[in-house]
This record gives structure tokens, C-alpha cells and sequence, in this order.
């Protein structure tokens, strides 16, 4: 645990220190839970948007993508159960006044309980917490949190309130004049946007069911218990996609994207190893099977994404609250020759947190590396192994020296590749050092013009993850770089 706690507040010190990401408002120290993404987290965290969106709307004919506001009509948040259903059961510590969501206060039990070596115990736990949230039973909960002597972390007392349940999302009023407002709410998902604009797409794309609309944008949640970096942040990014099918099929489809989705995931360069399905137990109210895609973080394994069966609640609710019609009607022939005719589809989700995935990127990419030299002394080097798809700069180009021409040659070299991909010029500091700075911010290749590139215009291709280097054609450069990142 120790370990993980120092590898964790290892890479938060070194997304702050490469820009990658920095705490929200920091001169006025800070806002919880929010957080800003300086040069080099900006441009991972837009390559992973466009990488997702890419694979879903460019490589599946059948999905297309759109761009809906983060306000919508209040009904919307009304009709999709987030008004009456988005909380979550929270407890508080009398003498400290710290809330906890319940099911993290018992997880980091459990979780204390498997580094003690008590695997049985912590499974029992997590089994009888699992089987009390499924049935809504705070009195039990508050049981189980007493029986296991579950103290506060900072008061270290388990002197706690009764169980109740906190709504997560934020409002504010639309219109300035004051009696006139109305209460809208920040968007707590993404997905309701595509809901309310199902049959616009449908109509004007003239799409045919099975199909999906993806959509990327910000999400807010009054996270009361916001903790772990960007795992869990007040302001997020989700990715979601919602392919509507006929009813009956979803199923089907469930396991398709359940499938699909993991196996996207490990194109990101994270190993299996390191990803696992976590099945719901406890399904919200709109799903008939669900399914977390969790990744190992340095705190343990979490949830990464969600794959969700969510019937045909969200659009029956719509249909029913601005009493418009919200079907489709499907003109393939059933056997009597006839056309099967309207339907309220059925809607399977893919929902991915896309600052999670940022976390999950940089953890599983960071490395603090140790090695003797052939001189018998000791080298050191932190490296970002990002996949180079992904990473913020593709290429860095390093002039031996300042002089001799050397650096007009390097700056050809950036010009002709800035138009295809991110490259990164710098000529100060020595060939060592810079080196070292492209592996802390993951540039996956460098290379460097020196006196050589003016006799037989060649240059030294560096690669970050072998660091092993190799004298390649100037004219050659954009080439590979191009092959290597695609
Ligand atoms: P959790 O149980 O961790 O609160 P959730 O089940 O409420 O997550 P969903 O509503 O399924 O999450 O949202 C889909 C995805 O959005 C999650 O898998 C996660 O990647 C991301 N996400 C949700 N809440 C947050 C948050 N507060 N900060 C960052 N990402 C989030």
C-alpha cells in the first residue's frame, strides 16, 4: 500500500511538474476536486477524444456523432430519474462532520482488509454490502458499517449518523429577471442529449436501427466525496455512445459492446493484466444488465466505463413527459410480409469517463527506471510510455549545437512535419538532458541534427522506450514518424 500511495503521489507530482495536469485555480489554492490540463494533458487528453470518436463514428457506418448543449429543459433531468433518483447514500462522522459515500467508506475497508492478508473477510464484506445497496437497506448498512468497527479517517471514531441519500446534481437558474427563473441543472451525463435527439438523427440521417449517436462533452456531479485525482472530479469529460436496437436484441448487442469496448481499451496499450469486467449487482433504475470495465489505478482496481442495457426507459419517459412521439418505425417485413411497424427502441450504452482514461493512460504508462552502465555506475530516468497514437508530441527535433547551421536544419525538418503531426524543436540544454525531459513528457521518438547530417544528410533517430538509437536519411524523417504513429 505504502508503495502504491508513493507511486500515486509520484505521478501526480509529475503531471504537474511536465504540464500535464495542474490543481484548478491554484494561486487561490485550489478548488476541490477540479482540476486543469496544462499544454501536454490538453493535447493527450484531445488525442484520446479523437482516437474514441474516430472508432466510433468513422469505423462503424452506423454511428454518427453529435454535439448537444450541457443545458437542457429542466423535464429532461425529470423524465430520466435524475430528479427523484440521482443520489447517493452518504453518512457522516459525527465529531469530524466528514461525509462519506457509504460504498466507499466499506470499500476502503475492504480493501484494507485484502492488504492485511484477510481475503475471506474483505469478500464476505464487499458480498454483504453488494446484497444490502441492491435493497436499499440503510439500517442494515449502518449495521455492517458498526459490526466492522468502520472508523472515520480523520476523527478515527465511528461515531456516525443515520444513512440518507444526497442528489448529485448541481443547478442554477436560467433568465435574469428575478421571479421569472426557472431551476436548470448542469448535465450530470452526456446521454440524455442524445436521447431528446433521437429522432432528429434518426429522421434527417435516415438511419436504420440498429445504429448508434456518440457524443463527448463536460458532465457535472456534486461528488461529495471527491478524492483520487481525476478519478473522480466535480467537472468531467464523458465519451458515451447509445445504439438503439429492436427490442429483444439487446442482449446481443450487450455482449457485442461489452466485448468491443475491452478490446478497444487494450489498443490503448493497456494490458489485459490490467483490465477486468465487474458485473452489476445492483442495477439503476433504467437497466436490465450492466457492466463496469474496470482498470487497475495505483489504488486498486476501479471502474473505467460502463456498458448498460438501458431499455427503452429513457425514451419511454421522454415520450411521456413532452408527450412526443419517440418511435421508430422499422419497414423490414416480418414473415407475414407485412412491416414490423413502430417501436420504442431498446438502448444499449458504452459511457467511458475520458479523464479516467487520461489516469489510466499516464498510470499505466509511467515508469521510474533504474540501470547500471557499462562503466558499472547507476542511471536513472523517469519515462511516460505512452503509445506514440496517442501521445502529445510524436517527435522531438534536437540540434547537436546552436551554431554550424545545425539549428536551420532542425527547423526544416519541424516545418515539414508540423503540418501532419505535433513536433517539438529545443536546442538548449545538452543532448542528455533533453533526452530525459522527452522521456518525462513521452515524445516516443527524437532526433538529433549534428555535424555528421551536413556531410551525408543523416540524422539519429532516439527511441524512448528501448532508448536505443540508429542513423537514418534526413529526407526519410516525416516518413517513419508517420508510419509509426498510425
Ligand atoms: P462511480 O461509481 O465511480 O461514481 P458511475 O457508475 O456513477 O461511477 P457512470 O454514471 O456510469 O459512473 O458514468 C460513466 C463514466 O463516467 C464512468 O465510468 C466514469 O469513467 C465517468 N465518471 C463518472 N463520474 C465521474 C467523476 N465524478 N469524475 C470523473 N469521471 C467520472
Amino acid at each position: 500500500m505504502a508503495n502504491e500511495q508513493n507511486n500515486f503521489s509520484e505521478i501526480i507530482a509529475h503531471c504537474k511538474e511536465y504540464g500535464y495536469i495542474f490543481p484548478s485555480s491554484e494561486i487561490y489554492d485550489g478548488l476541490s476536486a477540479v482540476y486543469d490540463y496544462g499544454q501536454n494533458g490538453a493535447q493527450l487528453k484531445k488525442n484520446i477524444r479523437d482516437y474514441w470518436w474516430k472508432n466510433m463514428t468513422q469505423l462503424h457506418e452506423n454511428i454518427v456523432g453529435i454535439d448537444a448543449a450541457i443545458f437542457m429543459h429542466p423535464l429532461t433531468w425529470k423524465a430520466s430519474g435524475h430528479v427523484d433518483n440521482f443520489s447517493d447514500p452518504m453518512i457522516d462522522n459525527k465529531d469530524s462532520k466528514k461525509r462519506y459515500r457509504v460504498d466507499h467508506l466499506i470499500e476502503t475497508h475492504a480493501e484494507k482488509l485484502a492488504l492485511e492478508g484477510k481475503k475471506e473477510e474483505e469478500y464476505a464484506l464487499l458480498k454483504k454490502m453488494d446484497a444490502l445497496l441492491s435493497k436499499d437497506d440503510f439500517d442494515g448498512l449502518k449495521n455492517l458499517i458498526e459490526e466492522n468497527k468502520i472508523t472515520c479517517a480523520i476523527s478515527e471514531t465511528s461515531n456516525w449518523t443515520d444513512i440518507r441519500q444526497f442528489n448529485l446534481m448541481f443547478d442554477t437558474k436560467l433568465g435574469s429577471v428575478s421571479g421569472e427563473e426557472d431551476t436548470i441543472y448542469l448535465r450530470p451525463e452526456t446521454a440524455q442529449g442524445i436521447f431528446v435527439n433521437f429522432l432528429n438523427v434518426q429522421k434527417t440521417g435516415r438511419m436504420k436501427i440498429p445504429f448508434g449517436i456518440a457524443q463527448t462533452g463536460k458532465a457535472f456531479r456534486n461528488e461529495i466525496v471527491a478524492r483520487q485525482f481525476i478519478f473522480r472530479m466535480r467537472e468531467f469529460e464523458q465519451m458515451e455512445m447509445q445504439f438503439f436496437v429492436k427490442p429483444g436484441t439487446e442482449m446481443e448487442w450487450y455482449n457485442f459492446w461489452k466485448a468491443e469496448r475491452l478490446k478497444w481499451h487494450e489498443s490503448l496499450g493497456i494490458p489485459a493484466s490490467k483490465l477486468r469486467y465487474h458485473d452489476h449487482v445492483k442495477l439503476a433504475h433504467y437497466a436490465n444488465a450492466a457492466v463496469d470495465i474496470e482498470f487497475e489505478f495505483p489504488f486498486g482496481f476501479k471502474e473505467l466505463e460502463g456498458i448498460h442495457s438501458r431499455t427503452d426507459f429513457d425514451l419511454k419517459q421522454h415520450q411521456q413527459l413532452s408527450k412526443k412521439k419517440l418511435q421508430y418505425f422499422d419497414n423490414d417485413l416480418k414473415e407475414d410480409g407485412k412491416p414490423i411497424g413502430n417501436y420504442i427502441p431498446y438502448v444499449v450504452e458504452t459511457s467511458v469517463g475520458l479523464d479516467r482514461l487520461c489516469l489510466a493512460v499516464i498510470s499505466n504508462s509511467y515508469a521510474n527506471e533504474k540501470w547500471n552502465k557499462e562503466d558499472g555506475t547507476e542511471d536513472s530516468r523517469v519515462v511516460l510510455r505512452i503509445p506514440a497514437k496517442i501521445a502529445p508530441y510524436k517527435l522531438a527535433i534536437l540540434p547537436l549545437v546552436k551554431k554550424d547551421a545545425l539549428p536551420e536544419i532542425a527547423k526544416h525538418i519541424l516545418n515539414e512535419c508540423k503540418e501532419s503531426f505535433h513536433a517539438f524543436y529545443e536546442e538548449k540544454d545538452s543532448i542528455g538532458k533533453r533526452y530525459r525531459r522527452m522521456d518525462a513528457i513521452g515524445t516516443p521518438f527524437c532526433v538529433t541534427i549534428d555535424h555528421q547530417t551536413k556531410e551525408d544528410n543523416t540524422v539519429t533517430i532516439r527511441y524512448r522506450d528501448t532508448m536505443l538509437q540508429e542513423r537514418i536519411l534526413l529526407a526519410d524523417v516525416k516518413k517513419i514518424i508517420m508510419e509509426k504513429i498510425n
